[in-house]
């Protein structure tokens, strides 16, 4: 909805419209949602009146709506600028460009994973170990970039396996960054079935947080990953003596066998002590790329997250504090001015912009979904070679990814130019470049599409509903 005229209302105080986008919620009520993403409720009947200019100006909607910048009185000049002002506090994060820098130091494995994204080598094969030449390469890379804070998250493979080169770039940034304004943060991403109590020494003399996996209960988690439940117990007790409990995180992912047990799923992570999950849905890629007896509809796995959601707001009206991460960072998205970073919902994409991804033979890709395309044999991601380029202002600017940037932008986007969700959603291109072969994607076929759309609106009837005071506290402490 876009409108700028101004006319009489019913007691003679005189409003115009700002720009807004709406959508029908449930039976009775429409969200709406300006560029600022502030957002409203109101019934059919309210909207109508609010769009014919006949909106009854003595309601507390009506001073809703103008607290909010969706109507203004006077000035419409003063009225944009401070919708402006508040966009631009939304989009403040762009100039601090690709924050996280995944480091791929190996794709030699101990595991063989039913849903692999890569193409995991056997543990002797040393040929896919990124060398120190290559490593000193993409670390020129990434502190080339703008971002003050850098995330180094190291991946495989199962990157224990070449931890002398994770001790290599660690102690090499720590060294790049003493004495400037950079502040280097590093992520290790293991399976911990060979996490010994020396790579926890290690993680906790440099600060290094462990995201693993736990995929669920024994049953579920030995079935996907090759029976190493037991052994990741054992490193995340291992990790959290040394590292601390705080800084050891995991994630689960779903298939078609573990979708009807979200329940099993979150009381496994409650049952270890984890105070939060993020259900996640299953990335098409590598074993995952379907058909398979992994994958599953988008419609199913909306029903993995509704329930999964609704059983852990129940936990919560019982006095269990957990949280489900998924939820918050969009909640944070809806209720912040400012913005949560999350690299995979950004606009424009945070390909590229929020995270780029250091391949061990020096390709840098755009996101960890454009190498595991590369592993699928398409490489149209790959920003560039480390071997042949190593200027990152040449290769953020080379035309093909700035083309990229551009189509990217869900306010030039078919569908998405209308959403009342586009100021809360993400773009997808390389998602959708894989399901349609086009970057921008037809959004009524697109799993990112559907996915989302399911998800903002029971998110906004739970926000209707008395249970939003314990949404509104899963992000009370953070600003
Ligand atoms: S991808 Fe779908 S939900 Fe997201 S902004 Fe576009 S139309 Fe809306």
């Amino acid at each position: 909805m876009n409108a700028d005229s101004s006319l009489v209302g019913e007691d003679n105080r005189r409003y115009g419209l700002l720009p807004f986008r709406f959508r029908r919620i449930n039976d009775i009520q429409y969200i709406l949602v300006n560029e600022a993403g502030q957002f409203i409720t109101l019934e059919f009947d309210q909207l109508r009146r609010l769009i014919d200019f006949d909106f009854d100006t003595s309601s507390s909607e009506y001073l809703d709506l103008l607290g909010r910048h969706f109507i203004y009185e006077d000035h419409p000049a003063l009225a944009i600028e401070l919708l402006s002002a508040i966009t631009r506090t939304r989009n403040a994060h762009l100039p601090e460009q690709a924050g996280l820098h995944i480091f791929v130091v190996t794709l030699r494995c101990t595991n063989q994973c039913k849903y692999c994204q890569v193409t995991q080598r056997e543990r002797s094969d040393r040929t896919s170990d990124m060398s120190r030449d290559t490593a000193d390469l993409a670390i020129d890379f990434m502190f080339q970039t703008p971002s003050k804070l850098l995330k180094v998250e190291y991946q495989g493979g199962e990157a224990v396996l070449n931890f002398d080169l994770v001790r290599y770039i660690t102690e090499t940034c720590e060294q790049r960054a003493q004495g400037t304004d950079r502040v280097v943060e590093f992520v290790l991403c293991t399976n911990l079935v060979e996490f010994t109590e020396e790579h926890a020494q290690y993680c906790r003399d440099h600060r290094i947080a462990i995201s693993t996996s736990l995929d669920g209960p024994k049953s579920i988690h030995d079935d996907h990953r090759c029976n190493t439940h037991e052994s990741v117990l054992e490193g995340i007790s291992t990790a959290r003596e040394f590292v601390g409990p705080d800084r050891v995180s995991a994630l689960m992912t779903p298939t078609a066998t573990s979708l009807k047990r979200v329940k099993d799923i979150v009381d496994e992570y409650l049952r270890r002590g984890f105070r939060s999950i993020f259900l996640r849905p299953l990335n098409p890629y590598g074993g995952a790329a379907g058909p398979n007896e992994l994958g599953f509809s988008i419609e199913e796995w909306v029903d993995f997250y509704r329930t999964g959601l609704d059983y852990i707001i129940g936990l919560n009206r019982s006095g269990i504090e957990f949280r489900e991460e998924y939820t918050a960072i969009l909640l944070r998205r809806i209720l912040r001015t400012t913005s949560p970073g999350f690299v995979d919902l950004q606009n424009p994409t945070g390909a590229g912009l929020a995270v780029l991804t250091y391949h061990f033979d020096g390709s840098v890709y755009l996101s960890d979904e454009s190498r595991m395309l590369a592993e699928m044999g398409d490489d149209r991601f790959k920003l560039v070679d480390l071997r042949e380029t190593t200027s990152f202002p040449d290769a953020i600017t080379d035309g093909d990814y700035v083309d990229l940037l551009k189509d990217s932008m869900l306010e030039a986007s078919p569908m998405c130019s209308d959403c009342a969700y586009a100021v809360y959603c993400g773009s997808d291109p390389i998602g959708h470049y894989r399901e349609q072969g086009d970057i921008i994607g037809h959004k009524a076929f697109s799993d990112h599409c559907r996915r989302h759309l399911a998800v903002f609106d029971h998110l906004f009837k739970l926000l209707e509903s008395d249970d939003r005071h314990i949404l509104y506290r899963w992000i009370a402490d953070e600003r």
